[in-house]
This record gives structure tokens, C-alpha cells and sequence, in this order.
């Protein structure tokens, strides 16, 4: 490999960037760093290959700590909806794609809740735009889908349908389902939906590796290896990918806790799922893929009531538990599982948005011996309704705050959906990031690309302007929590390639 001399760059280190900086890479190995006379000066630098920074910023690369890449890439080879700005454009969209589209099915998604009225579009639109297909498309937030008729049809999905344990339909005042479907209720769908080939999954994991790498991103760390949404367990794919050398990212996966639990009368078999991620773990190792965390939803979001809070919705939802959201798992199903896991070397990897959620997991994670937490990273994704009193135990318990920093704006979604439900006292406790940081805790960033912008420096400026990308003039979202730049970037670098356990990363 040829050397590299990069001189005149602004350096981050961490702590503030230091300019003019010159950086000796050999080997693909950084060699020396120094001031750009100095390293220019070294005699290994004759002959290098020279790249003159002109004060641009040098970084390390990033690392995604909650991405779907495989789900992302196969999405972009199907009708993708994510771009369009409207519920017009979207049905537009659909229909523009139906006049050519030969297969039967119909299958992609992207859309945005905010563009329908109360986020539940209805199959009564589809049929209009896509009268001959049947058609499923999963929203932005992969929490929720929409279909048409001729879909809920051959599902065999009407009035008489129950909702199942871990998801609901939108219905008709007459009971029939309307069109929009969220969380579990997905799953009713998965017998008729065209399969997603591992080929289909092989062939998006590269063409989401090239994107990410476009951005910086290096390494990454897949959310869900297991059957979800009408996915497959994508953990072929990269132990393929892996193993044929075709990947230039270091890469890891979280082993998916089947979350149709949380059931008081069927108490989780912690010990059996614990077994069979050790198996998967030793058989993934062999073809180089780590896949040492597991992942455990907590709850679903916030915009379709799922979101498990400590204290019941501002809505007229319906009584009794959906007031309070859904928790997938039981506090004892969770207290049974996560001490097992880390005691078998497993890091638990928790999804969780409501404060009840939160809650829940930092109560496992309390209940590990310290001996077994010591040897672990655990780490709590999303987390956007924290209770206050529960900030200083991320820290106190050394889990982490896996932090999707693009979420803390006052967009569309939260402004029309989320802070109504919320309340005023719960929408001063979202994304408290930086009473985290100030509390001690250490935080990492990801994406959760397909659900949002791979692109790491969106994420970046919300952490640190706690305001939408292009935004100026408009209000913040508690600017109280916002980061420095340098505590933000140094989470999406160092500390998420530390907690995915990147080798050769810096502790
Ligand atoms: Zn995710």
C-alpha cells in the first residue's frame, strides 16, 4: 500500500479541532501526527502520495450504532416513497408505479405518517391509485404499514380479525380494517407478501455499504438479525458478504429477541433464547461476523400510541392499557433475560422510545451483578421520553445512550402528532441528551437508516442546533439538551466505534 501524507488539515483529536495538522498514514495505519512541517519533515514522508487538506477537516470515520442497512438497501430497489413531500405526492407516486409495475405484488415504502390525516392513511386511497395490484408499503418509521384492499383481501384480513398481543389495525367505525397497520399486526400480512430473497439482501447490503462508506461511515451495527416485518434473518447476507472479502466496512449485528412476549401468563424462556444466540453467535464467528448483542424492542413509537409511557396518553384512546402503550416484554420477562445475556457475554442493544420503556431496561440492566455488567456494553436506542429521575442511572449503570440525534427537532411528525399526545410536562423530557452527557453518561450515535438519513452530519447538526437541517428562525427543541460539536462528533465516531467493539478502536 502507498503512503499517504495528509498536511494542513484541521485535525479533531477530540476536544477542539487543532489546524495545520499533518497525518503519516502507512499501511493504511496512521503512522504519525504533528504539525504539517514536522510530519512532511519526517524522512518516511519522501514519496508519499501527498493530499494538501487546505484546512479541511480530518476526522476518524464513523460508526452507525443502529442501522438497518440490508433493509435500506433493498428498499432503494423497490417502489420507494421516502422523498415525496405530500400525501399527494406519495399517492402519486403509487400510481405512477402501478401503470408499469408487471409483478403482482406491490411491495416498498418510505412514506410519512404526517402526510395523512391523523398518520393513518386509509386502503380506500391505494384502491384508487393501485386498483389492480395488491400492494403493502411500510412506513418511514418501520412501525406501521399500509395497504389496500385487494392486499387485506388475500391476507384474508377483515371485520372478524382480532388485533393480535403486539399490534393493532386502524378500523372502520363498521370494524373493517381501514388501511393502516401497526406494529405486529404486520406480521398477519407475512404468508402472502412476496419473500425477500437473501440474493434481494446481498445485493442491498452492497449497495447500502457503498452509501454509508460515501458518508465516512466505516462500521455499523445491523439492529435486527431475525425475521421482522416480511424480512428475513439477514444474518446470511453478511456472513456471505463477509467472508467473500466484499465488504469494506466492519460490521456487526444485534441477534432479535422474538418480542411476541411480554404475555404475565407466559413468562419469557429466558434460558432458551440465550442458548440459541450462542449458537448463532459461534456459527456467525466462524465466517467472521460478530453478532455478540442482543436486540430487545421495549416498545413501540410514539405516533401510533405504542410507545410504553410510565403514565397514560393526552388522547380519548380507548382505555385500559393502550393508555399507556405497548411494552413488548414484561419488567420480570426483561429482568429474567438481560442478566443471562450479559452473563453469556451478550450486550443487550434495547429499542426503547417511551419512558415506561426506558424504565424497564435500565431496571434489567440493574439487576446484572457488576462483575457481568463490567464485561459488557449495554446500550438504550432512541430514547425519546426519559424521566428525569432516570438520567443519572444511564451513568450509574454504565449503559449507553445510543442516541439518533436527527429525531430532536420540531418537524412535522412530533409538532402534529407526537406533542399532543404527549403532554406538556413529557414533551420537556424528549431526547435529553445533554442532561445525559452532563450527567456522566457516555452517548453514541446511528442513524436507524431506513427510517431516517444515513447521512451522519444531519444527525450532527440536530445534536447540536436541536433543529431540522436547513432550519433557521424556527423554534429548537429544548435547546437545553443540545451538544457541543465536539461531544457529538466524538460520540458518532470514537465512542460508537468503541461500543460496536470496532477492532483496533481507541477505548
Ligand atoms: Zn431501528
Amino acid at each position: 500500500m502507498t503512503d499517504l501524507l495528509i498536511t494542513s488539515a484541521t485535525a479533531f483529536l477530540g476536544g477542539a479541532p487543532v489546524s495545520d495538522r499533518g497525518v503519516l498514514i502507512r499501511d493504511g495505519r496512521i503512522a504519525a501526527i504533528g504539525s504539517s512541517g514536522e510530519i512532511a519533515a519526517l524522512p518516511e514522508a519522501a514519496g508519499a502520495e501527498t493530499i494538501e487538506a487546505r484546512g479541511g477537516l480530518l476526522t476518524g470515520s464513523f460508526a452507525d450504532a443502529h442501522i438497518h442497512a440490508v433493509f435500506a438497501g433493498v428498499e432503494l430497489g423497490r417502489l420507494e416513497l421516502s422523498d415525496c413531500d405530500s400525501g399527494e405526492a406519495t399517492l402519486a407516486r403509487i400510481a405512477d408505479y402501478a401503470a408499469s409495475h408487471t409483478a403482482e405484488w406491490i411491495v416498498g415504502g418510505g412514506w410519512s405518517m404526517a402526510h395523512f390525516a391523523g398518520g393513518t392513511p386509509t386502503r380506500e386511497a391505494l384502491d384508487e391509485v393501485a386498483p389492480h395490484h395488491p400492494v403493502f408499503l411500510i412506513n418511514a418509521d418501520h412501525h406501521g404499514a399500509w395497504a389496500n384492499s385487494r392486499a387485506f383481501e388475500l391476507a384474508g384480513i377483515d371485520a372478524s380479525t382480532p388485533d393480535p398481543a403486539d399490534g393493532r389495525f386502524e378500523r372502520h367505525p363498521d370494524g373493517t380494517p381501514s388501511g393502516t397497520i401497526h406494529e405486529g399486526a404486520q406480521e398477519l400480512f407475512a404468508h402472502v407478501l412476496p419473500p425477500t430473497t437473501m440474493a434481494e439482501c446481498r445485493t442491498g447490503l452492497l449497495r447500502a455499504a457503498d452509501i454509508l462508506l460515501g458518508y465516512g461511515v466505516t462500521a455499523w451495527q445491523e439492529a435486527i438479525l431475525g425475521a421482522y416485518a416480511g424480512y428475513p434473518d439477514t444474518t446470511e447476507a453478511y456472513t456471505a458478504e463477509v467472508s467473500a472479502g466484499t465488504l469494506e466496512a466492519d460490521v456487526s449485528g444485534a441477534l432479535w429477541v422474538t418480542r411476541d412476549l411480554g404475555d404475565p401468563d407466559s413468562p419469557i424462556d429466558a434460558e432458551a433464547v440465550v442458548a440459541d444466540f450462542e449458537r448463532r453467535r459461534a456459527a456467525a464467528a466462524k465466517l467472521g461476523f460478530r453478532t455478540d448483542t442482543a436486540k430487545i424492542m421495549v416498545d413501540g413509537v410514539a405516533e401510533n400510541l405504542t410507545a410504553a409511557m410510565n403514565d397514560p396518553y393526552v388522547c380519548e384512546c380507548g382505555g385500559g392499557e393502550v393508555e399507556r402503550g405497548l411494552a413488548y416484554f414484561s419488567a420480570e420477562d426483561l429482568i429474567a433475560l438481560v442478566p443471562r445475556l450479559n452473563a453469556r457475554g451478550f450486550n443487550a442493544h434495547f429499542h426503547a422510545i417511551g419512558d415506561r420503556a426506558a424504565k424497564y431496561a435500565l431496571d434489567a440492566v440493574a439487576a446484572v451483578p457488576a462483575a457481568d455488567r463490567a464485561g459488557v456494553r449495554n446500550h438504550i436506542a432512541h430514547l425519546q421520553v426519559v424521566d428525569p429521575a432516570d438520567v443519572p442511572r444511564f451513568a450509574e449503570l454504565g449503559v449507553v445512550a445510543n442516541c439518533q440525534a436527527l429525531w430532536a427537532a420540531l418537524e412535522q411528525q412530533m409538532v402534529e402528532l407526537t406533542l399532543p399526545i404527549l403532554g406538556e410536562e413529557r414533551a420537556a423530557w424528549q431526547y435529553p441528551f445533554g442532561s445525559l452527557a452532563r450527567s456522566g453518561a457516555t452517548l453514541a450515535f446511528g442513524s436507524d437508516w431506513p427510517v431516517s438519513t444515513p447521512d451522519p452530519w444531519q444527525a450532527l447538526h440536530v445534536a447540536v442546533n436541536r433543529q431540522a437541517p436547513g432550519e433557521t428562525g424556527t423554534p429548537k427543541l429544548l435547546p437545553d439538551e443540545a451538544l457541543s460539536l465536539a461531544a457529538a462528533l466524538d460520540g458518532y465516531t470514537r465512542v460508537s466505534h468503541w461500543l460496536l467493539g470496532t477492532p483496533g478502536s481507541p477505548g
